[in-house]
C-alpha cells in the first residue's frame, strides 16, 4: 500500500487535511495541494497512482485540470469530489475525463470504496507507464533502465542508477547515508567512509550540474533530500 501515491487536489482546507490523515493512515502516500495550479505542478513532477481533486478550486478548476491531466495521462484514476449534483455537472465531469464523481458531504468509506474499485482496474490493465519514476523533468524507466532529463539520455552507472532509483521514490524525505547504505550498498557498509558522498556527487554531475532546478539537495546533519522546491 505505501506504494500508492495520491494527489488531492482540494481548497477546503479541511476536508483536504482530513482526507489525508484518513488516507496516510490507511498506508497510502498523499500529497495534497490547496490550488488547482499547485496540483497541476505536482501532477508534473510527480507519478501518481490515483487524483482526487475537488471542482470549484482556485488557480485552475477541477474540470480543466482533469481535462489536462488526461491528454498527458490517460490511464491515471481521477476522482472528481463536488458539491455541485445536477446530471449536467456529473456529466461535464466524466467528459472531461473524470472516472468517478463524488457528491459532497460524503462519508470516506464511500471514497475509499471508490477508491480501491478504481486502483483494482488500472492495476488489472497493466499500465505501460506503470514503471516510470518522474520528478520534474527528471525521468527513470525502471524497466528499461532509461534515465533522462528534460528529454535528454543520462548514462548512469549501475550503481548511480540504484541510487537515483531510491532518491526518485523517496521524494520530498530527507534520507540519511544510514538510509542510503542499507538501501543502495550492502548492510555491513560503514557509514562513515565518504562513499555514499561521493556517489552523490557523481550523481549531481549527471543529473543536476547542467539543469535547474537542481533536485538532489544536501540537509547538513541529516543527509540528503531529493525535491524540485
Ligand atoms: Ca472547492
Amino acid at each position: 500500500m505505501e506504494d500508492i501515491k495520491v494527489l488531492l487536489v482540494e481548497d477546503e482546507k479541511k476536508i483536504a487535511d482530513t482526507l489525508t490523515k484518513g488516507l496516510k493512515e490507511l498506508g497510502y502516500y498523499v500529497e495534497a495541494a490547496y490550488d488547482g495550479k499547485i496540483g497541476l505542478r505536482l501532477f508534473e513532477s510527480g507519478s501518481y497512482d490515483l487524483i482526487i481533486t475537488d471542482i470549484n478550486l482556485p488557480g485552475i478548476n477541477g474540470y480543466d485540470l482533469c481535462k489536462i491531466i488526461r491528454s498527458r495521462n490517460q490511464h491515471v484514476p481521477v476522482i472528481m469530489l463536488t458539491a455541485l449534483s445536477t446530471t449536467d455537472d456529473k456529466i461535464e465531469g466524466f467528459d472531461s475525463g473524470a472516472d468517478d464523481y463524488l457528491v459532497k458531504p460524503f462519508e470516506f468509506k464511500e471514497l475509499l470504496v471508490r477508491i480501491r474499485a478504481l486502483l483494482k482496474r488500472t492495476l488489472n490493465q497493466q499500465l505501460p507507464m506503470g514503471n516510470i519514476l518522474k520528478v520534474a523533468g527528471l525521468e527513470l524507466n525502471v524497466d528499461s533502465k532509461e534515465v533522462s532529463r528534460n528529454g535528454i539520455p543520462i548514462i548512469l552507472t549501475a550503481k548511480e542508477f540504484q541510487l537515483l532509483e531510491y532518491f526518485m521514490r523517496n521524494r520530498n524525505k530527507v534520507l540519511s547515508r544510514i538510509d542510503i547504505a542499507e538501501c543502495v550498498w550492502d548492510l555491513d557498509f560503514d557509514t562513515r567512509t565518504n562513499v555514499i558522498d561521493v556517489y552523490i556527487n557523481f550523481l549531481r554531475k549527471k543529473i543536476d550540474k547542467d539543469f535547474e532546478p537542481k533536485l538532489i539537495h544536501t540537509q547538513i546533519g541529516m543527509g540528503y533530500i531529493m525535491k524540485d522546491r
